[in-house]
């Protein structure tokens, strides 16, 4: 499903809107189409506009969203594991008898009920995106690059545990090893109860009988870490590598990921037409009479190639191989152009030999 809708069309509002709209346009269509509602009630188009809520409401999201037809690594977040089976009747009781006045942000509350659905939902660390230029050379054979990256990570000291090496964990006493606790919360739907992670013990079920002195206990601490990024042959400016888990860190749950957005600086002398790079080469009138051999820039320094006499204009010569990586050992070719330059101004020698051709018929 994701992906497929344009979400503006599903809540019926243009890419420009603001925030307050996309939020007055979900409710209006949350109000409509809530499964409680006799006649209008309708569950997948309830669902088909809390997704795009989800989306457009998110800064990072509709961003991503905009430039890409596409979130990366699923919907909202509330919406993590919500699949097709996804049990609507968990939360819909929450909902019965709310008849407008929307004065709540309903992104948090799905967040909350998700959330409190799942129980043992897994805490996820935020994404993180960052930017890499590279040399259009690289984008065509690839790089590695080594990038700094200021972020909370997994404590390397006790691998996470938030324990000192060898020492013992204990059975949290706040939740007696249940990871989990039932709250109960009064809110404009009359009391409502919750299945909550753990604070103490975030979720884990066990404490630590000694804490980590690096990480004091959260088994994540924020650091700097160098990350190298593979970046494939044959990339295209604006495509985006994802690196899974290795975003922010999170104490007793998992960690985001790491989205690159690659941006290729072009390289005046070639451009990618599909697997093959075209380049040109201008060459004398004489040369193009009579041939001779030219040297080529290629993306791999320079080469020697022939130059057939009687080559017109336009006409292209083929260097097998020579373009961008597509298989296992397998490469496209270059293709080079032949511009032929004429002199602006003659000599008189040299026109006195123009025009013995012409008299010649050429
Ligand atoms: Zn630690
Ligand atoms: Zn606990």
């Amino acid at each position: 499903m994701a992906g497929k809708k344009d979400y503006y069309e599903v809540l019926g509002i243009g890419k420009n809107a603001t925030k307050e709209e996309v939020k007055k346009a979900f409710h209006k269509l949350a109000h409509k189409y809530h499964p409680d509602k006799n006649g209008s009630g309708d569950s997948e188009k309830f669902k088909e506009a809390s997704e795009a809520y989800s989306i457009l409401s998110d800064d990072k999201k509709r961003a991503e969203y905009d430039s890409y037809g596409r979130v990366f690594g699923g919907g909202g977040p509330g919406f993590q594991g919500a699949g097709p089976g996804f049990d609507f009747s968990q939360y819909q009781d929450a909902f019965s008898g709310f008849d407008g006045g929307f004065g709540f942000d309903m992104g948090d509350i799905f967040s909350d009920f998700f959330a409190g659905q799942t129980g043992t939902r897994t805490r996820r660390g935020r994404d993180i995106s960052i930017d890499l230029e590279i040399s259009f050379k690289d984008s065509v054979f690839g790089t590695k690059r080594s990038v700094l990256l200021a972020k909370t990570s997994v404590c390397e000291a006790c691998q996470g545990t938030g324990a000192v090496m060898g020492t013992q964990m204990e059975t949290c006493k706040h939740c007696n090893g249940a990871g989990k606790v039932h709250e109960t919360q009064n809110s404009f739907f009359g009391t409502i109860t919750m299945v909550q992670p753990c604070r103490h013990c975030k979720g884990a079920g066990k404490i630590p009988k000694e804490k980590c002195h690096t990480c004091r206990g959260d088994g994540v601490y924020k650091k700097q870490e160098e990350i190298e990024i593979s970046v494939p042959a044959g990339i295209e400016g604006g495509e985006m590598i994802r690196l899974a888990g290795m975003g922010e860190a999170i104490s007793g749950g998992q960690s985001g990921d790491l989205y690159v957005k690659v941006h290729v600086a072009p390289d005046p002398r070639f451009k990618k037409d599909g697997p093959n790079l075209v380049t040109e080469l201008s060459i004398k009138l004489s040369d193009a009479l009579l041939g001779t051999g030219y040297k080529l820039q290629t993306l791999e320094g320079e080469e020697e190639i022939d130059i057939p006499a009687g080559i017109s204009h336009g006409e292209t010569l083929r260097l097998k191989g020579k373009g961008v990586p597509i298989a296992r050992g397998k490469r496209g070719d270059l293709v080079v152009k032949i511009k032929i330059t004429l002199p602006n101004k003659l000599s008189r020698s040299a026109r006195n030999l123009v025009e013995k051709l012409r008299e010649e018929g050429i």
